[in-house]
């Protein structure tokens, strides 16, 4: 019987966190798995590190950077002996990177890994403190995946295998077992789970142990019926199922990655997403629906663009669609939403991404498009709620609250799966529309 517990950035982003989440383990039932993301904005500072250009003192002022950052959050005079050869071995590798201008994404996902590697000796010395017993076991051993370096899938089965070898047996010897999250292996090279991949790392450590539940620890009020940023009443929703929280991820990835979900849906191991401040707040996470007959969030996306490709053989030819889909991942699009019509396909996207997919999709040529319109400052809606999807008269009810505020829907997709509709309008309609659809579905 075992838990894993993660831990996010922002809950390592200084001394008084640390503390609060040194109390949160030293007052949890042991042994306990920890997974840490790296502490707030390293992760970011690494990657526009690997952006500019890398020479002698772009190095030096990174590494003297996340020194003193660590030291500082270790309370210590010097960096502990872990966090010095961390350093060293991120300064020869990047060192090797400016020598032979050489930077391939394996080099890129190792790099990223540094923040991960750097926090855990943090909470280490925390620990300690407290009389608290703990070993970190690197990600490495235990997370098998994919060969997509920056965006990997887990290999659960085999993950699993090394988890039994490598976790549970130290589990028995520590009080806590801390695992550097975000990264794993293919076999061969360091791969990043993707970014937030912290959550997933945690979710596939509980699928190896057949841990008893997994709890995320955040600064966020769990998750909510939407953005309280933009609806003064958004509450914390209390239940949430694996689907609804896997379609929810995709709107807000800040609160759980969206390949989390799926390890503990297949386990049955509940997820709670907690703020480390306030224990009131909880988001659980399970099989069981949320027995919310209507909708349970509204979660949303800014930033988006409609890319409407006119096409006058559209409907009547097999294979236009495929082309131009084609087309657009092979000019790095990942459409968010589709809709069709017998002369126009439409698809909406980030709006950098529909500027560049736009240009590369031109070379069809005349004989496929006739022409191509994007439309900006799109947003996307999506309505989440277990079975809501199949009613209706609940697409009807949305409508009509959207059509008495006058806000134009400029796409609508349902049915794809019961417990999501999505609705793709003019950001400045945004709030209003979020407004409107909460008040009269959500409270
Ligand atoms: N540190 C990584 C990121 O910022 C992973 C994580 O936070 O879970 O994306
Ligand atoms: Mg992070």
């Amino acid at each position: 019987m075992v838990e894993v517990y993660k831990f996010g950035g922002t809950c390592m982003e200084n001394t008084s966190k640390l503390e609060t989440v040194t109390q949160i383990i030293k007052n949890s039932e042991k042994p306990l798995v920890v997974t840490v993301s790296a502490a707030a904005g390293v992760t970011n500072q690494l990657k526009l590190l690997l952006d500019s250009e890398l020479t002698e003192v772009t190095i030096s002022e990174i590494l003297t950077k996340l020194r003193e950052r660590h030291i500082q959050l270790s309370h210590l005079e010097q960096a502990p002996p872990e966090i010095e050869e961390a350093l060293q071995r991120l300064e020869r590798l990047l060192q090797g990177i400016s020598y032979t201008e050489d930077i391939s994404p394996r080099i890129i996902s190792l790099i990223m890994s540094f923040g991960e590697r750097l926090i855990g000796p943090v909470l280490q010395t925390y620990l300690k403190k407290e009389g608290l017993k703990s070993q970190i076991v690197d990600a490495e051993n235990l997370i098998r995946t994919s060969h997509n370096y920056l965006n990997a899938h887990a290999d659960l089965e085999v993950s699993e295998k090394l988890i039994e070898s490598h976790l549970r047996t130290t589990l028995s010897d520590f009080d806590v077992v801390i695992v550097p999250g975000f990264f794993g292996t293919s076999g061969e090279e360091i791969t990043l789970l993707g970014r937030s991949g912290t959550d997933y790392s945690a979710t596939i450590l509980a699928y190896g142990l057949h841990a008893t539940s997994i709890t995320i620890w955040k600064d966020v009020h769990g998750f909510m019926s939407a953005d309280p940023n933009l609806v003064d009443n958004a509450k914390t929703i209390p239940t949430l199922s694996y689907e609804e929280a896997a379609e929810l991820a995709y709107f807000g990835a800040k609160l759980l990655h969206p390949r989390a979900a799926s390890p503990a849906r297949i386990r049955n191991i509940p997820i709670k997403i907690r703020h480390i401040d306030d224990m009131a707040s909880i988001t659980t996470i399970s099989s069981e629906s949320s027995n919310n007959q209507g909708i349970t969030s509204a979660a949303h996306m800014q930033g988006l663009a409609i890319m409407k490709v006119f096409t006058s053989i559209g409907g009547n030819t097999k294979g236009a669609f495929s082309k131009i889909s084609g087309a657009i991942e092979e000019a790095g699009g990942n459409p968010i939403s589709v809709s069709t019509s017998q002369t126009c396909f439409a698809f909406l996207m980030p709006e950098l991404e529909a500027q560049i997919v736009q240009e590369e999709i031109m070379d069809l040529g005349s004989s496929i498009i006739d022409s191509i319109d994007v439309v900006e400052n799109m947003a996307l809606i999506g309505l989440v709620g277990e079975s809501m999807g199949s009613r209706t008269e609940m697409v009807h009810s949305i409508l009509g609250v959207l059509q008495t505020e006058r806000i134009n829907i400029e796409m609508i997709s349902g049915g794809a799966t019961e417990n999501a509709i999505q609705l793709a309008i003019a950001e400045k309609d945004l709030k209003r529309a979020l407004e409107i659809i909460h008040k009269n579905f959500l409270e």
